[in-house]
């Protein structure tokens, strides 16, 4: 049986649009003046939200990280009260209701959970950003979300809207299924993409 891992942000809910990163970027400048900006995979998001990723990209295993997340969180729960869900949720998780899966979020624990419960999404296991994990596009968490799950990486498929789902899930061994949701696909050639969940089922069913 294929697991099957779910980006959360703009692939189930869309929590990002709705987050106000510009404020939380200021919060984090106050305590940190400068932080290494390694390159990650091109993607749509706006200025401040590319930003706050890549503030925690660049000080994953710096010990100020876990405070820095928790700066960036508070914008993030503000904004889960005004999140939408994405279009065909609910048929995609009816389409894999017997498969293993996860959520993989770079949203923290906290409020990914807000988010699917107020989406009434029912899947428990959620591996979020978090200080002991290299976040997206590393392979860390998509590694630990199949061990939670007990499935091996090349029998699990990862959906994702974003480059750094598709650089993740690359570097994890697993496959992958981007999902636009009416946005310019911004995924490589080759790469099985569909435009909402609802082509979910046919791919895995
Ligand atoms: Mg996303």
């Amino acid at each position: 049986m294929h697991g099957i891992l779910f980006d959360l942000d703009r692939t189930l809910v869309d929590v990002q649009s709705y987050t106000d990163y510009e404020a939380a970027l200021r919060d984090v400048e106050r305590l940190v003046s400068s932080w290494p900006d390694p390159p990650t995979p091109e993607t749509g998001w706006d200025g401040p939200t590319r930003q706050a990723m890549g503030i925690l990209v660049g000080l994953s295993g710096d010990p100020r990280w876990e405070e820095i997340s928790d700066l960036i969180e508070r914008h993030e729960l503000a904004a889960v009260a005004r999140s939408v869900r994405m279009p065909a949720v609910v048929e995609a998780l009816a389409a894999v209701e017997r498969h293993p899966k996860a959520v993989v979020t770079l949203l923290p624990d906290g409020a990914a959970r807000a988010a699917l419960d107020r989406h009434r999404i029912g899947i428990d296991v959620v591996v979020p950003r978090r200080a002991d994990l290299r976040p997206k596009p590393a392979p860390d968490q998509i590694l630990e979300a199949c061990r939670i799950l007990g499935v091996a990486a090349d029998r699990t498929v990862m959906v994702g809207d974003s480059s750094w789902d598709h650089a993740a899930a690359r570097a994890a061994g697993v496959g992958f299924v981007g999902v636009t949701n009416g946005r310019p696909s911004e995924f490589p050639p080759g790469v099985t993409v569909v435009e909402t969940l609802g082509g979910l089922a046919e791919l895995i069913g």
